[in-house]
Parts: structure tokens; sequence; C-alpha cells
């Protein structure tokens, strides 16, 4: 058997990456002048690099590993499916059992009204199939021109096109012709960042109340749907006031606008509940998954739909599907992955236990000379570092104290991502509370090291 385990020195495997492969969201002048860290090996929240480091993973890979690394029920889940069918598709009237039992099991785990799962193999497919499936569903209601949908700046809702201009990413929309048309956003409920003279209360309704100026301004009969993170992931963990999801909620009832809640990082326990729509308070008639539903052992992600939306669309044919919509061995997988997150009661001690005593710790960071605001919902996190905590100032090399710190944490042997000056912590919820007490201690040593050097 071919076997892809490193044996080649650290150097060599840098060199041919930085030769050969690109990588996301990567300068390649830092492949070439460092090289890649080389992950080779993982277990519990614990990774191994080529060098041999045990690295505490305080991001649970990409946002996603929720049962932590090294599960051998999935091994064994997507084996057995593999020696037992391992591709059919889900076209043409055709459907195979890990598809139907993954269906069956997200209905029963989504909002009552959830009952239908368009599936994917990503987050950013399933949201390229939301803004058809919106926008189908309204032409069959006989309102085509209820094609707009709203998002918000700095949300993240993928790389693909579609997913591409349903975010608010700056950056992205400079490359390659984001976004398409249709796509409109409104200000992001940062209250640190952006709340200026406001309570956070004003700020969140006033943020909320952009929706409705802007779908006033775009006409409320051309609006199809309103897009949102429950708490915002990747745009830096950000946990919007409590007086936000209220409003909107009053606003899209008011204008009769769907929402599709994209749950991709909430969902399966991430905030302390099956998803974040609950912790949030949201009534979505579309959820977007992916990362957790499997642990990231294998790619998958889908749309759960409301049984109004999935009765009118199945009114003809949705012409639009992925050659993996269900794959088997991913569905397989997902389905023992849930088992295990439900079975082993880890969304329970999220909930009860390890979130609580996160919260407690990370948010004693705020004590920091360099943290201003520390905040945490479940198990994802952030800390915002700043140079005076008083006015909530920014730095004016806006992201190189994050970048710094990021690299303390990694000579630390812990995993935190940077976004600009925005410190985040999304472990595998499977963390003990001694593996958070180390979390917290190297987190503290690498801001205060990343102080020392800024200096
Ligand atoms: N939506 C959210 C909220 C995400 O955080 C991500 C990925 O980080 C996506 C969608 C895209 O998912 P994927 O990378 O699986 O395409």
């Amino acid at each position: 058997m071919a076997h892809l385990t490193n044996t080649a020195p650290t150097a060599e495997l840098q060199a041919l990456d930085a030769a050969h492969h690109l990588h996301p969201f990567t300068h390649a002048a830092g492949l070439k002048d460092k090289g890649a860290r080389i992950i080779t090996r993982a277990d519990g929240v614990w990774l191994q690099d080529s060098e041999g480091h045990r690295i505490l993973d305080a991001m649970a890979g990409l946002w996603c590993v929720n049962v932590g690394y090294g599960r051998r029920e999935l091994v064994e889940a997507a084996a057995a499916q593999m020696a037992e069918l391992p591709f059919y598709n889900t076209f043409f009237q055709t459907s195979h059992v890990p598809a139907i039992r993954l269906a069956e099991r997200l209905a029963g785990l989504a909002p009552e009204h959830l009952n239908h799962v368009f599936f994917a193999g990503s987050g950013s497919e399933a949201n390229d199939t939301n803004i058809r499936l919106v926008r189908t569903y309204w032409e069959m209601k006989g309102a085509p021109q209820k094609k707009a949908i709203i998002s918000r700046w700095n949300a993240y809702h993928g790389s693909s096109v579609g997913s591409g201009s349903l975010g608010g990413m700056k950056g992205m929309h400079a490359q390659g012709g984001m976004p398409i048309p249709d796509i409109h956003h409104i200000d992001q409920p940062d209250w640190w960042s952006e709340g200026g003279d406001l309570t956070p209360e004003e700020f969140g309704r006033e943020r909320a109340r952009q929706l409705e100026e802007k779908i006033l301004e775009l006409g409320e009969d051309n609006v199809a749907a309103f897009i949102a993170e429950p708490v915002q992931g990747a745009g830096g963990v950000i946990v919007p006031p409590d007086s936000y999801w209220p409003e909107v909620n009053r606003i899209l009832d008011k204008y009769d606008i769907l929402l599709i809640a994209d749950e991709v990082i909430c969902g399966f326990g991430r905030t302390g509940n099956w998803f974040g729509s609950e912790t949030m308070g949201i009534r979505p008639d579309i959820m977007t998954i992916a990362k957790g539903l499997s642990s990231g052992y294998q790619p998958i992600g889908g749309s759960i739909v409301s049984d109004e939306i999935a009765e009118v669309i199945g009114g003809d044919e949705f012409n639009h599907g992925y050659t993996y919509s269900g794959h088997p061995v991913a569905c397989a997988v997902a389905l023992e992955n849930l088992r295990i997150l439900d079975e082993e009661g880890i969304v329970t001690r999220v909930r009860e236990e390890t979130a609580p005593y996160l919260k407690k710790k990370f948010e004693s960071l705020a004590d920091h000379p360099l943290v201003g605001e520390a905040k945490i919902v479940g198990m994802m996190g952030s800390i915002a570092l700043t140079p005076d905590k008083a006015s909530r100032a920014k730095f004016e090399d806006g992201g190189a104290l994050g970048y710094l710190t990021r690299e303390r944490c990694f000579a630390n042997d812990l995993v935190m991502r940077h976004v600009g000056d925005r410190m985040i912590v999304s472990p595998p919820l499977v963390i003990s509370t001694d593996e958070i007490d180390l979390l917290i201690e190297r987190a503290r040593k690498s801001l205060d090291e990343a102080m020392d050097e800024a200096e």
C-alpha cells in the first residue's frame, strides 16, 4: 500500500511545496522564504508537525474538527462505506442509504420546520445552491423580481464566485470579478471596532436598521433573502450585541424576506447548541451546513431547507446539483460523527461544562495590557488587540501585531488564528479543562512575547 507518511526532511518537503503547490489564502513569497508548516499527524486536540512538535490546535483545523482528531470510528465508517458503495450519485431519481439516513438525521436535528436537505461538497457550494434556491423559490411563487440578496461586509460565506460574492471580504472582491449582480452588503454588528459613542445595545439596533434601510432602498418587493452567520467567524468572531438579532428578525418578518443562516462554523455544537440559530434566537428558512457536519473528516456541506421552500421548489425540476451531492462515503462519515456528538453528550458538555470554563479563562485575558475586548460564545471566541483600551484604538499598521502574536503562539506550540488584530480560538469541542488551562497559559505567554518584541 502506498504510504504518504513523511520520511523526507522538512526542508525538502517545503521546497517541493513552494515549487508546485498553490495554497489558499497564502503569500507565495512566505512559502519560499520560510516554508510551510507541515503537519503530519493528529490526535484529540493535538497536532504533530514534521519536526516532531506537539501543537495544541485551538482552531480545530479550520473551525471544523469538532470531535477531535484520531477517531477510529470515523475511519471505520469511511472504510466500510468505501468497500460497500464508494460512489453513486443522487441525480435522476436515484438515491442510496447513507444520503437517505443523513438527510433524515439532519431533519431531526434542525429546527422543526426545516426538514429537507440538498447536499453539496462544501460550504461554498451550499451557499451557491442557496442563491439559486431562494431566487427559484420566488420565481415559482410568481415574484421573479425578488432577486436581491443582502449580506454584510466582513461576512465569510465561501470562496466560489457565488459564495464569495455573498461574503463581504473586500480583499476577495478585489480579485477576479466579484461580486456578481444583485448581491448587496450592509455593515456588520462589530461594536468594538465600529460602535463609536453608541452603547452596544444602541449600536446593535442601529446596525439591524441598516437592513431595513437597504430593503427600502432596493424596493421591498425586490429582496429575496438576507444571509448571515449567527456569529461571524472568519471575520474575527464578531459577537453581535443582544439587541441585534431580535431587530433583524422583526424586519425580515415585516417585509417577508427569507433568512439564510450560515451555520458552517456555528453548527454542530460550536455555540453550545446544535445550531447557532438556537443560541442566537434566529428562525431561518435555510441553514447552510458543512465543517462540523463531518468534523472535517470528509468534505461535505449542504442546505437544510424549510418545508415551505421544499414544497414550492418541488413544483418543478431544480436544475442544479454536484457530482458529490450526498457522496456516500462523506454521508456515512457525517452520520457516524453526528452519532458521536450525540451519544457522547459532547454538545451538552460544551454548553454546561467546558464552554463556561473556557469563557471564564478566556475573558480573563482582558486584563492583559494588549487586550481590549475578549468575547466568546460557546467554543468560538476572539480578543481584540489595542494600543489603548479606553478609546478602543486601533494600531496604525493594522494586523502586524496580530501576525506577530500568531507567530509567537506557533513558537509556543499553540495554533491561534489572527484576523487583523483579532486573535481567535475555536478548539475541538472535546477539549478538556486541563487543555483549556494550557491554551490560556500559552496564549498569555505569546501575548507577553509579542508585546516585548513589538517594543
Ligand atoms: N460559510 C462560512 C460561515 C464559513 O466559515 C465557510 C468557511 O470557512 C464557508 C461558508 C465556506 O465553506 P467551505 O470552505 O467548506 O467552502
